[in-house]
């Protein structure tokens, strides 16, 4: 092996999906998977769900304290979601990027569009499709987590968040777990792997040629 540091320049990896398709369970076992990649945790304005928890989840936050961010151009990106504000801090992804790691982002389609416009040859975008409606209203009540009226919104929301699926690199139809996170690794891996993002390339290949043998 020569003496070559792999230097790389990281990828922002946006899955975007309503909810209920799947996105947090595919999103946890490509952490879990691969150290190379960080996950963005946001801020947001809601309190914790059960079992959620404060740095891990979420930030949670108060609506003063999310002015205060904004104020300071401390986040990426902010959205209104459902009756909360989400936002995603700008310097763990800012840190994690140059030190040559990748970023996954949970986030929602006006989230996606926007860190798109500001990073566009970074980012790589992944819908995730629930394969029917009724299967999607069906984990929502079996996730219970929510009442039926919160249950209903996000219903007639996640038609609003699938009708931007156009806008996507990659889709993926979440009708086997494990065939979906097959899928989304194999993405992440591909495009880790792009050549543009392989800085240490070039000069591995001068060392190659004048090595002698
Ligand atoms: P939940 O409240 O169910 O955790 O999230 C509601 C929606 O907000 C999900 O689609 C989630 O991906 C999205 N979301 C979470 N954090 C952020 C963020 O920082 N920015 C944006 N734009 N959306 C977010």
């Amino acid at each position: 092996m020569l003496n070559n540091p792999r230097i790389r320049r990281g990828l922002m990896l946006i899955v975007v999906a309503p909810s209920g398709a799947g996105k947090t369970s595919l999103c946890r076992r490509l952490m879990a998977d691969h150290e190379d990649l960080d996950l963005s945790i946001s801020v947001t304005t809601r309190a914790p769900r059960p079992g959620e928890e404060h740095g891990r989840d979420y930030h949670f936050i108060s609506d003063a304290q999310m002015d205060e961010l904004i104020a300071q151009d401390a986040l990426l990106e902010t959205a209104a979601v459902h009756e909360f504000r989400y936002g995603t801090p700008r310097e763990p992804v800012e840190k994690a990027l140059s030190q040559g790691k990748n970023v996954l982002f949970d986030i929602d389609w006006q989230g996606a569009q926007r860190i798109s416009v500001k990073a566009p040859s970074d980012v790589v975008r992944v819908f995730i499709l629930p394969p029917s409606m009724s299967e999607l209203k069906r984990r929502l009540v079996a996730r219970a987590q929510d009442g039926m009226d919160v249950i209903e919104r996000r219903l007639s929301r996640a038609k609003g968040e699938i009708a931007h699926w156009a806008e996507y690199d990659y889709v993926i139809l979440n009708d086997d777990f494990d065939r979906s996170y097959a899928e989304l690794a194999h993405i992440y891996h591909a495009e880790a792997a792009r050549r543009s993002r392989g800085l240490w390339i070039a000069p591995f290949v001068d060392e190659l040629m004048g090595e002698i043998i």
